[in-house]
C-alpha cells in the first residue's frame, strides 16, 4: 500500500493523483502534496510511483495492510525511484526499450484488483429486493395456516 509521500520532494505536480486507479489520493487544496484520502481502496499497484517523475512516493509491498515505515529508512534504502528505474521508464528513446520489463507487474496487477474487487464487493453488498406487498384478493390466513 502506498505508506509515505515525501513533501520535500514533491512538487505537487498532481501526476500521481491522476495516475491512481481507485481513486487513493486527492489534491493538496494548498498545491503541495497529494494528500492519502482513501487508504482503503489502495490495491498496491505501484502507479503512483511509477508516475512520480520526482521520486516522491514510496509504496510498500503489503497489499493486506497498511504499513508504518521510517521515511528516512526508505529514502536511505534507495527504493525511492527504483519502479521507475526497474521498467526503464524514463530511458531516452532509441536508448533501451522503455517499459522492457513491464510485462513483469503483470502478476501484481491482477492480484491489486482483484483485492480492489473483493473489497469493492464488501463495502457495497447487494441490495435485497423489497418484499412483495400482500395482495388484498389472499384470503387471511388462518390460525391452522399459520
Ligand atoms: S499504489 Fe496504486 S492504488 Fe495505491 S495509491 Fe498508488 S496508484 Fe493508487
Ligand atoms: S507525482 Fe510526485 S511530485 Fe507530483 S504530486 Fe504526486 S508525489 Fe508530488
Amino acid at each position: 500500500m502506498i505508506a509515505h509521500i515525501f513533501e520535500d520532494l514533491c512538487n505537487g505536480c498532481g501526476s500521481c493523483v491522476n495516475a491512481c486507479p481507485t481513486h487513493v489520493l486527492d489534491p493538496s487544496p494548498a498545491g503541495g502534496p497529494p494528500v492519502i484520502a482513501r487508504l482503503d481502496q489502495c490495491q498496491t499497484c505501484f502507479m503512483c510511483e511509477l508516475y512520480c517523475a520526482s521520486d516522491a512516493i514510496y509504496v510498500g509491498p503489503d497489499q493486506r495492510g497498511p504499513e508504518i515505515v521510517d521515511p528516512e529508512t526508505v529514502r536511505a534504502s534507495g527504493a525511492l525511484g527504483q519502479m521507475r528505474r526497474d521498467h526503464i521508464w524514463n530511458a531516452p528513446p532509441g536508448d533501451q526499450e522503455p517499459l522492457a520489463e513491464y510485462w513483469r507487474l503483470g502478476p501484481l496487477l491482477m492480484e491489486g484488483a482483484q483485492i480492489s474487487a473483493r473489497r469493492y464487493a464488501l463495502k457495497h453488498p447487494p441490495i435485497e429486493p423489497a418484499a412483495e406487498p400482500a395482495s388484498p384478493d389472499k384470503a387471511p390466513a388462518t390460525a391452522s395456516s399459520r
